[in-house]
């Protein structure tokens, strides 16, 4: 059977009956026969007939057009490539059901490449649908009907959820409804399938959200029988607080206080701390790192993009170096020796805070004693890098999410149930709203005009490049010929450009001409996504914004409006738009509010991209959509919690044959 396991395997499906969840695709339905005469293009369609000619036409690219006959009509089936076999079966005389699409063609109905069998007069037709499996190179249709036919036979699954439970929901038995989803009987409804309505659907789906709840509270009841050490210290946090330039808000003194009491305590933190863009998340995360680092431990704060990484280290270095912390700097553009500078640094304990991207979690890096660990963007990190930074410590480090993408309740509630969350729900004092303004781009002069009088009456500009899809040299370039353009345009203006490739002296060059008002206008690439803080800055263009996600251009035009002006965001796009680009670029000009965004943006793109799904390629829910299916997170969550109480057997079983070896990825 070591065949067998491998196909298995290249399904990612680790047990023989784990085949049972491998569910179709969709169906054909070849329990009915249509006359010809009522074939409609477009429909899929089974025909059985006569062959009354077979020829093969054409010379190099040859053709086989076959001509079937039933008692209503003919039909061309038509093969562009095929095999001797095939020719065979389709010999004159020869009685076929074919099964396809048809199509009108020059010569009347045909079918290109149906899928044929021979069959004998009055052959009976098929009781169930056919299901199209999911496959992979090597893996067939027939190898895979035959396979779940036998993992459907030799599965013994019975109902984990209390009797009480699948009562009050009206759910099928579970391996009854998987039986029908794999082969539907005759007549079933093939529309209602597709949309996952039916009670054999609803069953799998409740299955699987039952399995993630059942996982997230054991990795809750995990992680609160470990320990961590207590980082009880608060010393050095109070005299950072005390430097700061700006007293806290209250929602920050809020979460600082639960931060702080947890930080504080023997059991690891899983903490969570949202925020809008400029709510001022790094001071809180900077007061936790000194909190850390003032009970003797080390801290590290890890960012997904060096750019992001290195404006936490430009703002956190003078706020720690002033209350005596040693602050150090790791990522993978650092030449090789001063990296291992740095990590011989870290692993002898004589480095405090370690801000950096990924490279925080190579092997090679080894922490003396990290105490607590910072994932700033969390949700843009793969599940197991999160798990890999956690990993850097014997004992089990105290852990500090932050994120400015709000995440929405069904999404918390049923991936972040082992998290606890801190929200900061408001901003520092002498924030404007901003006005949001679309514009196509061929009114771009018009747009030019308008920021040569917005500098006129004082005011600095923001102009944000487009995205280059994958191709960061493009980025640059664009950038580079957008400055000169505007340059001429704005002249005598003064026109200034930064971007990820400008050494950080530069960069820093930079945007401190601009902040003191050297430049007029600050040609960008996504560089200044984040942190930076221009009060007199209150026009933003972004240019091609159809190119940018919600979280993107949130984060964007969170830039501006920190000043006493009115500041406005021009999103200028190109026609035409495609209906996703429409509708986020209708997001952005209906509100400002990070939350709605975040739950448009859930709507439009589905939860991978909020989780990190995506990079760590580990499907985390296959068959629940957790808009459409909140109801039944609700009742998943209340039947996990009842069944891990009173039958943790069943409980275990369910989430062996559901996660099969992927429980450690759910809590992360
Ligand atoms: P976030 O990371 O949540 O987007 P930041 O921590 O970068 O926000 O804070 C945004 C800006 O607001 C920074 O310049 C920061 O110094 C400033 N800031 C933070 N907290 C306050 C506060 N309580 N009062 C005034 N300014 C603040
Ligand atoms: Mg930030």
């Amino acid at each position: 059977m070591a065949d067998q396991s491998a196909k298995l395997r290249k399904l990612g499906i680790e047990r023989e009956d784990g085949l049972v969840l491998h569910l179709p695709l969709r169906y054909e339905d070849l329990t009915r026969v249509t006359p010809i005469r009522e074939l409609r293009a477009g429909e899929l369609a089974q025909v059985e007939g006569e062959v009354v000619r077979s020829e093969v036409s054409g010379r190099g690219r040859r053709t086989l057009v076959v001509e079937l006959r039933d008692a209503s009509a003919t039909l061309t089936l038509r093969f562009f490539h095929f095999y001797p076999s095939q020719r065979a079966q389709l010999a004159p005389g020869n009685r076929v059901r074919a099964w396809g699409e048809p199509r009108g063609g020059l010569f009347g109905t045909e079918i290109v490449h149906p899928q044929i069998r021979v069959v004998r007069p009055g052959e009976p037709l098929p009781q169930r649908l056919t299901p199209v499996y999911p496959a992979a190179a090597g893996i067939g249709q027939a190898w895979l009907r035959a396979a779940v036919r036998r993992a459907l036979d030799v599965a013994d699954w019975d109902d984990a959820v209390p009797a009480a439970c699948s009562a009050a929901l009206g759910l099928m038995a579970p391996l009854a409804a998987l039986r029908l989803l794999h082969e539907p009987p005759a007549g079933a409804d093939l529309e209602s399938l597709q949309q996952r309505t039916p009670p054999a659907w609803q069953r799998v789906i409740f299955d699987e959200l039952l399995a993630q709840q059942l996982s997230l509270r054991r990795a809750r009841e995990e992680r609160a029988a470990r320990s961590a050490r207590p980082l009880a210290n608060t010393a050095l946090a109070d005299r950072l607080r005390a430097a700061l330039p700006f007293t806290l808000t209250g929602a920050q003194q809020r979460v600082w206080r639960e931060i702080g009491a947890e930080l504080a305590a023997n059991r690891p933190m899983n903490r969570l701390l949202q925020g809008d863009v400029g709510s001022g998340k790094t001071v809180v995360a900077a007061l936790a790192a000194s909190q850390a680092i003032g009970s003797g431990a080390q801290a590290a704060l890890m960012a997904p993009t060096e750019i992001l990484a290195e404006q936490h280290l430009v703002k956190l270095r003078p706020w720690l170096e002033r209350v005596g912390a040693r602050v150090a700097w790791l990522a993978s553009s650092l030449k090789q020796a001063e990296k291992r500078k740095v990590r011989a640094a870290v692993a002898a304990g004589e480095v405090d805070l370690l801000v950096g991207t990924h490279a925080l979690i190579e092997q090679s890096v080894e922490f003396e004693r990290l105490g607590l660990a910072i994932v700033d963007e969390q949700h843009r990190f793969g599940v197991a890098q999160r798990l890999a930074l956690r990993a850097k410590s014997d004992e089990q480090p105290h852990q500090l999410m932050m994120s400015a993408t709000p995440i929405p309740r069904t999404l918390a509630m049923s991936y972040y149930a082992d998290l606890d969350v801190s929200v900061i729900d408001e901003l520092p004092p002498g924030r404007r709203p901003v006005v949001t303004k679309l514009l196509a781009e061929s009114r771009r002069d018009e747009l030019v005009g308008r920021v040569r009088a917005a500098v006129a009456s004082g005011r600095q500009a923001y102009w944000v490049c487009p995205l280059v899809e994958e191709s960061e040299a493009l980025d640059l370039q664009n950038a580079i010929d957008t400055r000169s353009r505007l340059s001429q345009e704005l002249a005598p203006l003064s026109v200034g450009l930064v971007h990820g490739r400008l050494s950080g002296a530069d960069k820093q060059s930079v945007m401190e001409q601009f902040t003191r008002g050297a430049i007029d206008v600050l040609v960008a690439t996504t560089v200044i996504e984040v942190g930076v803080d221009v009060s007199n800055a209150s026009l933003m263009v972004i240019e091609h914004a159809e190119r940018f996600g919600l979280a993107q251009l949130h984060q964007l035009r969170g830039r501006v409006g920190r000043g006493v002006d009115d500041s406005v965001c021009v999103l200028m796009y190109r026609a035409p738009l495609s209906d996703t680009a429409r509708e986020r670029l209708r997001v952005m000009y209906e509100t400002t509010d990070g939350f709605e965004i975040a739950r448009r943006d859930l709507a439009l793109r589905g939860p991978g991209e909020f989780l990190g799904a995506r990079q760590s390629g580990v499907p985390l829910l296959r068959f629940a959509d957790l808009e459409r299916d909140a109801a039944l997170v609700d009742a998943a969550r209340d039947c996990a919690q009842r069944l891990m109480r009173e039958d943790p057997q069943a409980a275990h079983r369910h989430l062996q044959r559901w996660l099969a070896g992927r429980e450690a990825y759910i809590g992360a």
